[in-house]
């Protein structure tokens, strides 16, 4: 099989329950930035029910458009795994049984007390001219094959919808067999900032994004935080265009300034973290509307023991008043949702945890519970930290536009921000980016 060059691909994703909406498809999500690494550029996200003619037409069209056509899905033992028949109808081949598929598939199942039953068995089988790429995590096995169709052809890489098997599969079977166009030299760098919007992130590096540039910049805004995207694409030795990428990077983070609080796929959790763990300080949280999201969140960071202590979830005025310690007067004077009370839940979070850092959200998530004092998104975060780092207990105001999800996330984003610019010594900006 003389070897193409995947200049580009194209990715099919198969199953009944990504195109009734019951699935979300991350796996093209997933391919595609692993094909950016690569420099393969991809043109096309097909996605196709569970129906054999379907699943057809889109194989062979799909490997008239891109030498590299990687499907996800179907390759299952039942009636509604049909991209093994799909691809054999493609290739005009019979399914034939792979041995060394079934001894693997076999050994599986005995190593965990069970028969190969006969459904089972059809996972063995591929298209005559296909092969079976190994799969340790399930019992599919992926398939590859060259697809010839009137204007091209492809190398079409099948393999298993679960995430779980997906990822190794594709590291350890299809990287190795993929075929960039040589010589060619990626480089990626990301940059992440809180608290200044993109346009005026944009404007203090006028020129940067020309569209004709190389490296090429770009900027995205998601959730409150923006990443700027730095990407070198040519010919260049890779130290070359490492130190291309990092001259453009320099330029950015200067005039980025305190905003900027990673470098690389870092989240604004675990930059809190690293500081903290830096300075040897732990923190603590008392959640409210979030519910313990933003322990969620920071707990979700590998490591964090070393600079979490723990969290209270004080859904209740009873709940705040005997886990934290607010007062009574507190909540009859400025109710659950205030700064007095934020200030409190911080201050009580603090001594009750032993922490060094402490910080609270309390507020109304929606879509009832507003009033015209205090509407639906109006969020305190409390901040309390111990008496060497100064300064009293404070607290802020946020009004977060958004549903009741947006709310939530954005309050424990809010969270995060007022505790990177305080350790940072610094006041937050006066606006965060949801607050324009
Ligand atoms: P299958 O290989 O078709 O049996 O897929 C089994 C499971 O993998 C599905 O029920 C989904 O949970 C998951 N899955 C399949 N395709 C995707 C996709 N494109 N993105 C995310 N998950 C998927
Ligand atoms: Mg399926």
């Amino acid at each position: 099989m003389s070897a193409l060059v995947h200049t580009h691909a194209a990715i099919l994703s198969i199953g009944d329950e990504l195109v009734r909406g019951q699935t979300l498809d991350t796996n093209s999500r997933l391919i595609s930035a692993r094909l950016m690494d690569l420099g393969i550029e991809t043109i096309e996200h097909a996605t196709v029910g569970d129906d054999l003619d379907a699943l057809v037409g889109a194989i062979r069209r799909l490997s008239s458009r891109a030498p590299l056509v990687v499907a996800t899905g179907g390759l299952g033992p039942t009636d509604d795994d049909l991209t093994r028949d799909a691809l054999a109808a493609v290739l005009g081949d019979q399914l034939v049984e792979d041995s060394d598929a079934l001894a693997q598939l076999t050994e599986r199942l005995r190593s965990r007390g069970r028969d190969v039953s006969a459904a089972q068995r059809m996972q063995a089988l591929r298209p005559a001219t296909a092969r079976c790429l190994r799969n340790d995590f399930g019992t599919a096995p992926g398939l590859a094959a060259r697809v010839r169709v009137d204007g091209g052809q492809a190398d079409v890489f099948c393999l298993p919808g679960p995430p779980g098997e997906l990822v190794p599969m594709w590291e350890r079977s299809v990287v190795p067999l993929l075929r960039p166009q040589p010589g060619l030299t990626i480089r990626t760098r990301f940059i992440k900032l809180i608290g200044i919007p993109e346009a005026e992130a944009a404007a203090r590096v006028p020129g940067i994004m020309a569209r004709d540039a190389n490296p090429q910049v770009g900027i995205t805004a998601s959730g409150g935080i923006l990443t700027w995207r730095i990407r070198y694409r040519g010919t260049l030795a890779p130290d070359a265009a490492e130190a291309e990428v990092e001259r453009v990077a320099r330029r950015i983070t200067d005039a980025m300034g305190e905003h900027v609080f990673a470098h690389g796929e870092v989240s604004l959790a675990a930059a809190v973290l690293d500081t903290l763990k830096a300075r040897g300080q732990m923190l603590a949280t008392v959640e409210s509307c979030t519910g313990g999201l933003l322990g969620a969140q920071i707990t979700a960071v590998p490591g964090s023991s070393a600079a979490f202590a723990g969290g209270f979830v004080t859904y209740t005025n009873a709940l705040k008043q005997s886990q934290v310690g607010v007062r009574e007067q507190t909540l009859a004077a400025h109710g659950a949702v205030s700064a007095a009370c934020a200030r409190e839940m911080a201050a009580g979070g603090l001594e009750r945890s032993g922490a060094d850092w402490c910080v609270s959200i309390t507020g109304i998530a929606g879509p009832d519970g507003g009033s015209a004092e205090k509407p639906v998104g109006t969020v305190h975060v409390g901040l309390a930290r111990r008496a060497g780092d100064g300064g009293p207990v404070e607290a802020r105001r946020f009004l977060i536009p958004g549903r009741r999800d947006d709310v939530r996330e954005r309050a424990a984003m809010s969270a995060l921000a007022m505790l990177w610019f305080a350790l940072r010594g610094g006041d937050p900006p006066a606006r965060l980016l949801w607050e324009q």
